[in-house]
């Protein structure tokens, strides 16, 4: 699908923000500790390839992805950095991953197994140890042993690095954090001080726990300037919010007393209303729990009423305002903020899903290159 730049609904993302965000984090981090920027899902939906340049201009020494697709669209865009892609890629596209210079993760001995059997060139592996997110990675020791045994031998793995992932560091309560950072203490002595990369932190172990035991730091929620722990805690600097979603009235029109508006006709005007109308729907993202949702005109709050539907919502308004009038559905308006949190608390979410909900048909616009 091409993104529908001739109508006027858009995401806009602020590439200082980002650079804010990233340069706040790696001040705080030891220097031998490097952080990559993690810019799966399409950099959780900025824009993978803008979100990775603003965030290697200030220091990211490296890129993470989910899959080996995902590296590649980054390579071919003439990114030079070392990009690790932190799941699971099938050895059929091996031949791929060398010829691009991906870093692989090794997410068990069955595939360490078999990229033994295979290799005839060189390649970059980190290797993924399930202390308790029950993913990927390899849960056993003695199944480590023998991973350790191969990728250390095999003449054509350059081992890199050694990670796992925690599920709750972003949690008041650290008794799982406690029992996976046990696991992990447990997994690193079968493998002594042998790779370059130790790490364990994911924005929210970065923020929260500094970084345990890790002198790479896969930085993602909070470089979009999004807490990954929703409200529960605060982070030790203020992030800021990259992503602004905007539209603008395309049709306004006074309703009388007792007119209902959108599909089920669930909402009545209680008496004279204006309603506008907006370009944007559930097929851009903009999900149907958000019908009661209030938006920002012109620094005022206004409720979208009626159902959302896939391509346009109607908000009511106090007073007519002309059709063009630009309409912050996250983001700020003449001081109003409407955070992607509240958004997420709205519909009962994560403040990652609704960002990474934002479908291609919303064009990505950066400020501040
Ligand atoms: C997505 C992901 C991250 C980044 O997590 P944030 O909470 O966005 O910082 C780090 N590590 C792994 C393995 C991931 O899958």
């Amino acid at each position: 699908m091409k993104s529908s730049k001739y109508r006027p609904s858009k995401i806009v993302v602020d590439l200082e923000a980002i650079r804010y965000n990233v340069k706040e984090e790696i001040k705080r981090l030891p220097k031998e500790t490097d952080l990559f920027a993690v810019v799966k899902a399409d950099g959780y939906g900025h824009g993978a390839l803008e979100v990775a340049k603003a965030a290697l201009e200030v220091g990211a020494k490296g890129l993470c992805v989910s899959n080996l697709d995902e590296a590649v669209e980054l390579r071919e865009a003439g990114i030079t950095q070392p990009i690790l892609v932190l799941s699971y890629v099938s050895l059929e596209f091996l031949e791929v991953a060398v010829a691009n210079n991906i870093t692989l993760t090794a997410t068990s001995l069955e595939w360490i197994k078999q990229l033994n059997d295979r290799l005839d060139k060189k390649i970059t592996i980190h290797l993924k140890i399930d202390s308790g997110m029950g993913r990927v990675g390899i849960i056993d020791l003695e199944e480590m042993r023998e991973a350790k045994t191969i990728l250390q031998t095999n003449p054509y793995i350059d081992f890199e690095g050694i990670f796992t992932h925690f599920s709750k560091a972003d949690s008041q309560d650290d008794s799982y954090l406690n029992l996976q950072k046990e696991r992990f203490s447990s997994a690193l002595k079968v493998f002594g001080e042998t790779v370059k990369y130790i790490h364990t932190a994911n924005s929210a172990t970065a923020l929260w726990h500094d970084a345990w035991e890790s002198n790479l730091v896969r930085f993602g929620d909070a470089m979009y300037g999004m807490n990954p722990s929703g409200k529960e805690l605060k982070t030790p600097y203020s992030l800021k919010q990259a992503l602004t979603l905007e539209t603008e009235i395309i049709h306004i029109k006074q309703l009388a007393k007792g007119e209902k508006i959108g599909y089920g006709a669930t909402y009545e005007t209680k008496s004279k209303e204006w309603i506008a109308t907006l370009p944007i729907g559930y097929a851009d993202g903009f999900r149907r729990d958000f019908q009661g949702f209030e938006v920002l005109v012109e620094g005022q709050k206004v409720p979208v009423v009626g159902r959302v539907c896939m391509d346009q919502c109607m908000i009511k308004l106090s007073s007519k305002l002309p059709v063009g009038t630009k309409v912050i559905i996250f983001g700020d308006s003449q001081g109003q903020f409407n955070s992607i949190q509240t958004g997420a608390e709205y519909i009962q979410t994560i403040n990652y899903e609704i960002t990474c909900g934002l479908t291609e048909r919303l064009p990505r616009n950066y400020v501040n290159k």
